[in-house]
């Protein structure tokens, strides 16, 4: 391919869409090593000015959660359901619901982040429990919602690595309050994680990424249709 990531960040900087395959060739480049952090620095930035279309958000979604493995839950019996909060401050919802739901007989399998921008990561306030491991291993995982009903792990290098990576670079970028890349961030790890169901615990307001809620609205939205899509 003769696609360069310069070519790309002109593009987007001049209120251009991306094509699949440009967006293929960005996120397969960064995970691998080969687009540096300065480049998709500066396209996070672009986007973040310029924004994406729902096409190049699905696109964006897609061949970030394609970046590592794609989970198999089926060895486990019942329905699986994971959750995902946009972020927020005092955010602690998975915390309290995601036991409440297991004792009702529905299996919960839910890898979470940590901090990102200003709000709390649920896998740094897990850790201040002495003892309690955020970092088992896939199969561990899954013999934990086989047993107890439910695990909280945080996101493993194989699962939708594109977003590990840049998740951590929009977090000391001042990138992060993007709709697309808010939305293609959360959708990438969740269908990468194979669950039957997806609970998107959408914040806005004052501690929120989406002050208005309008923009929460629209960010609800278009998680929903990406799912569907
Ligand atoms: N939670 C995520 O996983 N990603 C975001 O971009 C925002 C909140």
């Amino acid at each position: 391919t003769d696609l360069r990531m310069y070519d790309l960040i002109i593009k987007k900087r001049n209120g251009g869409a991306l094509t699949k395959e440009e967006i293929t060739f960005m996120v397969d480049g960064f995970t691998r090593g080969e687009i540096p952090d300065y480049q998709m620095s500066a396209m996070m930035m672009a986007i973040y000015f310029v924004g994406m279309n729902e096409e190049e958000t699905l696109w964006l979604t897609m061949a970030m959660a394609e970046s590592g493995n794609m989970l198999d839950l089926s060895e486990i019996q019942g329905i699986k359901v994971d959750k995902h909060s946009t972020g927020g401050v005092g955010d602690k919802t998975s915390l309290a619901l995601t036991p409440m739901v297991a004792a009702c007989g529905v299996k919960i399998a839910k890898m979470s982040g940590r901090g990102l921008g200003h709000t709390g990561g649920t896998i740094d306030k897990l850790e201040s429990f002495r003892g309690f491991s955020t970092e088992i291993s896939i199969n561990q995982f899954l013999q934990n919602v086989n047993e107890i009903g439910i695990a909280i792990m945080g996101q493993t290098k194989e699962l939708a690595p594109a977003d590990k990576k840049l998740y951590a670079l929009r977090d000391v970028t001042a990138t992060v309050d993007n709709l697309s890349l808010i939305a293609s961030s959360i959708m990438s790890k969740k269908l990468a994680a194979g669950a039957d169901a997806i609970v998107l615990d959408v914040k806005t307001v004052i501690g929120a990424f989406m002050k208005k809620q309008a923009d929460a609205f629209l960010l609800a939205k278009e998680m929903v249709r990406i799912g569907n899509g």
